[in-house]
C-alpha cells in the first residue's frame, strides 16, 4: 500500500437536499482510494478520479479533523448548518480502513463530532469500528449514533472472491451483534447485490433472515453499477475467473448506460425479491422514523417521510408523485409550518399529500407511512 498525505482545505460535503437514504445532510471522506480493493467498487471508475491504481494507492486527508473542527464551529459560520447526521464513511475510501489504525482520522473525527453534539451514521465493511465503540456510546447518550455494515450477502465464500480484504461477513454480523448489545442502532446495507450470485430470491432471504436474527434496525437494499472503464475491466477479470458462464448475462442486463446502471427489468425483479423478504422477516427497508424524527428540521422530516414513501410504493410496482413533491420542498427556505394553508402550491402537492405533510407537522410521523412501512 502506498500511502501520500495531503492537505485538505475543506472537509464537510454538503448536499443540496437530505439524502433519505443515510438520513444526512452532511457528508465527509478522509480518505481517498480504498484499501479493501473490493472487486465491483465503483470508486475506481475514472469518473470519480481518485488518482494513482485504486486499492493500492490511499491519500490521507492528514488535516482533516482541524478543518472539520473550524467548519463546524457555530461562531465561525455565516450560515447555520441544519441538524442532521453526518455521514462518516463511504463515497470512495472506508473510514476504517488499515490506514486508519496509525491515523485515527475517524476516532478523532467521531471526538469532535460528540463534543459538538452531531449525530453520527458510520458506514463501513470493516471490524476496525468497534475499536471507537467507547465514543460511539458517547455520542449515541445524547444526539445519537447509527453504525451501518455493507454486505453483498452474508455468504464468506463469496465475499472472500469479491471483498478479498475486508473481515467477512461473519465476522462483520459478530461485529453488529456486539454494537446492538451496547444499544446502538445498526443498519445492514445489503448494496450491491451481484448480479446472479448473490441477488437470487435464495441469497437475498439467507441474508434477511441473518439481519433479523441480530436484530438489525433496518436493510437498504441496492443494486451493483458497473461503469465501462478500469472498474468493467477489474470487475471482469474475477468474473472470468470464478463465473465465466455468467458473462453473456452480464452482456445483457448492462447495457451501456453512463452511469454502469443495470436496465430497470432487472432492477424491478430483484426489488420484488428484496420486498417480499424483508416483509417476511418484518425488517424496515428504509431508516426508520424513531431515528431521527426529533433531529431533523421540520422540512427535511417531510422530504425524508415522502421519499420514503415514493420508494415503498416503487417497490410495489406504483408511481408517485411524492419524490416530485419532496424535490420541490428542499427547495423552500420557508418552514412548512408557516404555509400551511399554500401547501398545494408546491410542486407535487395534491390534497393527500397536503394531508401527510399536516399530519407530520403536527405528530412528527404519517399514519399513511406507518401502513406502507409494514
Ligand atoms: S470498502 Fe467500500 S470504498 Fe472501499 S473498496 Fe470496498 S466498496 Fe470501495
Amino acid at each position: 500500500m502506498i500511502i501520500r498525505e495531503t492537505k485538505a482545505r475543506s472537509i464537510l460535503l454538503k448536499h443540496k437536499k437530505i439524502d433519505s437514504w443515510f438520513i444526512s445532510r452532511y457528508g465527509l471522506n478522509l480518505y481517498r482510494g480504498c484499501a479493501h480493493n473490493c472487486i465491483y467498487c465503483d470508486g475506481r471508475s475514472e469518473r470519480y478520479r481518485v488518482n494513482g491504481t485504486f486499492g493500492e494507492h490511499v491519500t490521507v486527508k492528514r488535516n482533516a479533523v482541524e478543518v472539520l473542527a473550524g467548519e463546524l464551529d457555530p461562531n465561525r459560520r455565516r450560515v447555520k448548518l441544519k441538524p442532521s447526521y453526518i455521514m462518516l464513511g463511504g463515497g470512495v475510501g472506508d473510514s476504517y480502513q488499515p490506514a486508519e489504525q496509525t491515523y485515527k482520522l475517524a476516532r478523532r473525527t467521531l471526538q469532535l463530532l460528540t463534543d459538538y453534539k452531531w449525530p453520527v451514521h458510520i458506514l463501513t465493511k470493516s471490524t476496525l469500528v468497534e475499536r471507537d465503540l467507547d465514543l460511539i456510546k458517547e455520542n449515541n447518550r445524547q444526539p445519537g449514533a447509527i453504525v451501518s455494515f455493507s454486505f453483498s450477502s452474508v455468504n464468506d465464500e463469496i465475499s472472500s472472491r469479491f471483498e478479498p480484504h475486508v473481515p467477512p461477513p461473519s465476522e462483520r454480523l459478530n461485529t453488529m451483534t456486539r454494537f446492538k448489545d451496547a444499544g446502538i442502532a445498526c443498519g445492514m446495507f445489503l448494496l450491491p447485490v451481484i448480479p446472479f450470485i448473490t441477488d437470487t430470491p435464495e441469497m437475498i432471504t439467507e441474508t434477511l433472515q441473518t439481519a433479523q436474527e441480530i436484530d438489525v434496525d433496518f436493510v437498504i437494499f441496492g443494486s451493483m453499477t458497473l461503469k465501462e472503464g478500469r472498474q468493467k475491466a477489474y470487475f471482469d477479470t474475477v468474473l472470468k475467473t470464478y463465473y465465466p458462464e455468467l458473462a453473456p448475462k452480464y452482456s445483457e442486463i448492462y447495457r451501456d448506460d453512463a452511469w454502469g446502471h443495470a436496465i430497470s427489468e432487472y432492477h424491478r425483479s430483484i426489488n420484488a425479491v428484496f420486498n417480499q423478504a424483508a416483509r417476511t422477516y418484518k425488517i424496515p427497508r428504509r431508516i426508520p422514523p424513531a431515528l431521527y424524527q426529533d433531529i431533523l428540521w421540520e422540512n427535511d422530516l417531510v422530504i425524508v417521510l415522502l421519499e420514503h414513501l415514493d420508494y415503498f410504493l416503487q417497490l410495489e410496482g406504483k408511481r408517485s408523485s411524492f419524490g416530485y413533491a419532496a424535490y420541490a420542498i428542499s427547495k423552500l427556505n420557508q418552514p412548512l409550518s408557516t404555509m400551511k394553508d399554500k401547501l398545494t402550491t408546491i410542486k407535487g402537492v395534491g390534497e393527500k399529500t397536503e394531508q401527510i405533510i399536516l399530519e407530520i407537522l403536527e405528530t412528527d410521523s404519517s399514519s399513511y407511512y406507518k401502513t406502507l412501512a409494514r
